[in-house]
């Protein structure tokens, strides 16, 4: 629990985000997914008493982590806590009409907006899934690229969702290619290259007043950074694969 918060408090000190998206799903239980949810809310109320203006929207993200019976009755809570969103309650399943069915079993005692994240893939989920839920996280690793991704996000467009723009792990470099999307993104999650500590690319920027940017530069906006371990090695040089 402190070590959110002061994650929280690290992130509102890089940027004044708006919208806040809490991992859910806990092994320990429902009651640490409530204190979290608690824990935050109040760190939210706080911060806008303090500085005034909106106070940051709170999502949150169950990773799969919950029964329908568990979901139905959290997403109510959720709300009565503040929460506007929650993405992928139930665990993805294998079959795709039972997936599909689990969320349209939770679609109608839902409040709040419901996001598909690991049970949408490609343009195929898309499309299943679009009757049952209000929107769907995109990502490369997922969908496989770019072409696919732009497709399911024009596509969740026709057919009244939003889009989620996210990632994993990934560095600059993939979620450069990632931001080429953001015109077409209402949630974009993009922020895990800001938590690397060397990764060898430059890419998106968090701008103040404007969230995240895709880079300036040709292409996808991305880089080498100059001193990076990758760009020394990738320095023409001598070595037994010189030519001349
Ligand atoms: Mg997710």
């Amino acid at each position: 629990m402190p070590a959110v918060l002061e994650r929280l408090e690290r992130w509102w000190n890089q940027l004044p985000a708006s919208r806040i998206k809490l991992k859910l799903g806990s092994p320990e239980g429902l009651e640490h997914d409530r204190s979290l949810v608690v824990a935050v809310a109040a760190a939210i109320e706080a911060r806008q008493q303090r500085l005034g203006g909106a106070a940051a929207e709170l999502q949150v993200d169950a990773n799969g982590g919950w029964s329908l019976e568990t979901a139905r009755a959290m997403v109510s809570w959720l709300a009565d806590a503040g929460v506007v969103l929650v993405e992928q309650p139930l665990p993805p399943l294998l079959d795709p009409e039972a997936d599909a069915a689990q969320f349209a079993a939770l679609e109608l005692d839902c409040p709040i907006a419901l996001v598909a994240d690991e049970s949408c893939w490609n343009l195929a989920d898309v499309v299943r899934l679009a009757p049952y839920v209000d929107g769907v996280n995109i990502k490369l690793l997922k969908s496989g690229g770019l072409s696919e991704a732009l497709v399911m996000a024009r596509a969740a467009q026709r057919l009244g969702l939003e889009v989620m723009l996210g990632c994993y792990s990934d560095s600059a470099l993939l979620n450069g290619a990632a931001a080429q999307l953001l015109p077409l993104v209402t949630w974009p999650d993009l922020d895990s290259h800001l938590n690397l500590v060397d990764d060898p690319f430059e890419g998106p920027q968090l701008v103040q007043g404007d969230g995240l940017r895709a880079g300036d530069g040709a292409g996808l906006g991305v880089s080498l950074r100059p001193a990076s371990p990758l760009a020394e090695a990738l320095a023409p040089g001598p070595g037994p694969w010189s030519c001349c």
